[in-house]
């Protein structure tokens, strides 16, 4: 392969990462909290057409708190041309006071609590003692393709302080970090899945266990001892996905249809499953009605195309 065509597989994996997370969380948002199977009823085959069909307050094709805090992560790397939390965090906040049409529990209590960025996510965690909640995994496509190129060390630590803004919860860093790995795995080409036990191998001992369990084989979302709002399951259950289908839109079909956290949990999935398929695998019927409004930014609404330069920016040295 020359080095040009590796470049040009490189953003296919990259572009797919960050349209695929967006992609995901958008018709994963109409079922959310809804029961398992309530999206293979209404859409029983692949292929079918009209799964963004919006409901619940959303529009068809409309993103959610998942891609909108992503989209603000992209920003602020590429604005400021290097990993700055404080800027993050005022981006964060900024749209958390524009009354974003959802918000996480933990996001909403830290971005809200006026506490400066480097103690609110500890504080919240410490008064709650519960903070392990999805929030980070769901935002992270814009940064794991960023950080890719200075390796899994790099990924990994961006990924947890990336994550500690909004959650003060350790569990919740590893999470992040190791969804960070596979997706970087991902775009190097080699399989995400062959990867699960060196990535665990990299995770703080103290939650290695807890991750594993949820990696393993044979791991089916049924076993899952928490609500898919928290990390380990959702983490799984997108593993889970990729591991059992064979093509981006199969994946995301089985993650929505998990029910529960449904655009986070599809939003995750679309990240790892767009970095394996690449972007020519995202069905065009859903990228074409994709929009990423940005509460707090101005009447600013992303579509398909502007996430793809996005994504183009990000991995650019
Ligand atoms: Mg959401």
């Amino acid at each position: 392969m020359t080095a040009g065509s590796r470049l040009a597989r490189l953003a296919e994996r990259a572009l797919g990462a960050v349209l695929g997370s967006a992609v995901g969380d958008a018709p994963g948002a109409p079922f959310e909290f809804g029961p398992e199977g309530a999206f293979s009823a209404r859409f029983p085959h692949p292929g079918g057409g009209g799964e963004m069909c919006g409901g619940g307050g959303w529009d068809p094709g409309e993103a959610t708190d998942d891609t909108q805090l992503a989209v603000l992560t992209a920003e602020s790397l590429l604005d400021r041309g290097r990993l700055d939390l404080p800027d993050v965090f005022t981006r964060f906040r900024r749209w958390a006071a524009a009354d974003p049409k959802d918000i996480g529990l933990q996001t909403e209590a830290v971005l809200t609590g006026g506490d400066p960025w480097d103690t609110a996510a500890a504080r919240h965690f410490q008064a709650s003692q519960r903070a392990a909640g999805n929030g980070a995994p769901m935002r992270a496509a814009p940064s794991a393709v960023h950080f890719a190129r200075h390796g899994s060390e790099a990924t990994m630590t961006a990924a947890r302080r990336l994550s500690a803004l909004t959650h003060g919860d350790p569990a919740a860093w590893e999470g992040a970090a190791a969804l960070h790995e596979l997706v970087r795995v991902a775009l190097t080409g080699a399989d995400p899945l062959a990867a699960v036990t060196d990535t665990l191998s990299a995770l703080h001992p103290a939650h290695r266990e807890r991750y594993a369990v949820v990696l393993a084989p044979d791991w089916h979302p049924d076993r899952a001892t928490e609500f898919n709002g928290a990390v380990w399951p959702c983490l799984g259950s997108a593993v889970w996905a990729l591991r059992t289908t064979g093509s981006y839109e199969e994946a995301v079909r089985a993650a929505i249809d998990l029910g529960g956290d449904t655009d986070t949990v599809a939003a995750v999935t679309g990240a790892l499953a767009g970095a394996v398929y690449g972007l020519g695998a995202i069905p065009a019927r859903w990228t074409e009605p994709l929009h990423v409004p940005l509460p707090g930014f101005g009447e600013r609404v992303l579509r398909a195309g502007d996430l793809t330069q996005l994504a183009g920016r990000l991995l650019a040295p």
